[in-house]
């Protein structure tokens, strides 16, 4: 057998190697490191995959993020509502940006921001709300942007974990995560759905003058070189990495699938299993599974942890602490939230290996290790 990994990347590479070379080795001859057809082509592409009138690229999801945030034209102390059971990238920027996060619950079974908590949030100073498709299974979308309707408060999805994911609305229509909101952002890190072989991100939007803004402030605030009109960073997504997703980018769909193969082989194995409980697939969601996430129910997790590792079985945990708990929200009140939902979750997680390369052999021998510890 394989040795089983969280993801692995090397076996997806090998399949597509002679197209990534080339390339890559065709970057290194142009010498056109920055910017460049790989960049605009791959922006073009991408942008017509989410089904959004405009891509910006840059260098990573957290940038993403702050780009975004940034374009919005936030004052410092604007309140920004966002899921406490997130990666840290999502909060993170809000506070670096000085404006003030405000951490919501999220539902027990999609483990997404709940909208009935959004609106209960929601104060005079409120100006946005992030939702995180988390693991890859969308947020509550249609919910969430006529709360944001009614309060005309902006909407920024954190896609990084939802690239491909098609929600479906109440009168049929689809639209891909990312491609909702105001604004949508992703990144492209290497375990991400859509994962480059370093760093990089991009911000979706529909609003021709905010794709204006969000470009600029990527770009030292400028249009025209060297003349700079708003403060603005640095971020770029570099041609390699730009090549490199192009070509991955076809492929997405097919990794898409592989997940959900793999996925349905977890479900089936685990099925009605009284202390297992498996990814929860809401009807307005296709879940693109970045991640596998299992709660447990009257487990010893470490134990569990353990008997896997032993076995040769990575499992993480996404995460051990919701984020109004880390250390750096102390200083921000984080500590005087109450979040049930959260910390049990954070108590009952555990996400299993799930990747596009996984095989029924691997699938087999991690299902019977978790069955054999809990069923003792
Ligand atoms: C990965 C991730 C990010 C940040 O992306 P980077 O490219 O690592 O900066 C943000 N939000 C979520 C939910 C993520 O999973």
């Amino acid at each position: 057998m394989k040795p089983i990994q969280m993801v692995d990347t090397k076996t997806q590479y090998l399949k597509i190697k002679q197209e990534v070379d080339a390339a890559v080795l065709d970057v290194l001859d142009s010498s056109v490191f920055i910017g460049g057809k790989y960049v605009t082509n791959f922006a073009n592409d991408l942008a017509a995959y989410n089904g959004s009138k405009h891509v910006i690229t840059c260098a990573n999801g957290t940038d993403a993020l702050q780009i975004a945030m940034m374009a919005l034209g936030l004052q410092p102390g604007d309140e920004v509502i966002s899921p406490s059971f997130t990666y840290i990238a999502t909060v993170e920027v809000i506070a670096l940006l000085r404006l003030k996060p405000v951490f919501v619950e999220v539902d027990a079974k999609t483990f997404c921001m709940d909208p009935e908590a959004v609106k209960k949030a929601i104060t005079p100073k409120t100006k946005a709300i992030v939702p995180v498709h988390l693991y890859g299974h969308a947020a509550a979308m249609e919910e969430i942007m006529k709360i944001a309707k009614e309060h005309n408060l902006f909407v920024i999805e954190d896609n990084a974990q939802g690239i491909g994911c098609d929600y479906t609305f109440s009168n049929g229509t689809k639209k891909k995560t990312g491609a909702i909101g105001h604004i949508g952002c992703t990144s492209f890190y290497p375990s991400k759905n859509l994962g480059g072989y370093g760093d990089g991100g991009a911000i979706f939007t529909d609003d021709d003058v905010l794709a204006e803004k969000l470009k600029m402030i990527a770009n030292h605030g400028q249009k025209v070189r060297y003349y700079h009109e708003l403060v603005g960073c640095n971020s770029r997504l570099d041609a390699i990495q730009a090549a490199i997703l192009g070509i991955k980018l076809k492929h997405l769909d097919a990794y898409i699938a592989a997940r959900r193969t793999a996925a349905d082989y977890y479900d089936k194995a685990f099925a009605n299993h009284p202390k297992i409980s498996t990814p929860y697939r809401a009807s307005y969601s296709n879940h693109v599974f970045h991640q596998y996430t299992l709660l447990l129910e009257g487990v010893d997790r470490e134990g569990l942890i353990k008997h896997l590792s032993d076995n040769k079985i990575p499992s993480m945990l996404y995460y051990p602490v919701p984020c109004h708990k880390q250390k750096m929200f102390a200083a921000l009140g984080g500590d005087a939230y109450d979040l049930k939902i959260s910390d049990w979750l954070t108590e009952r997680v555990i996400s299993l290996p799930i990747h596009t390369e996984l095989d029924e052999e691997q699938l087999s021998f991690i299902t019977s290790k978790i069955l054999e510890f809990i069923n003792k």
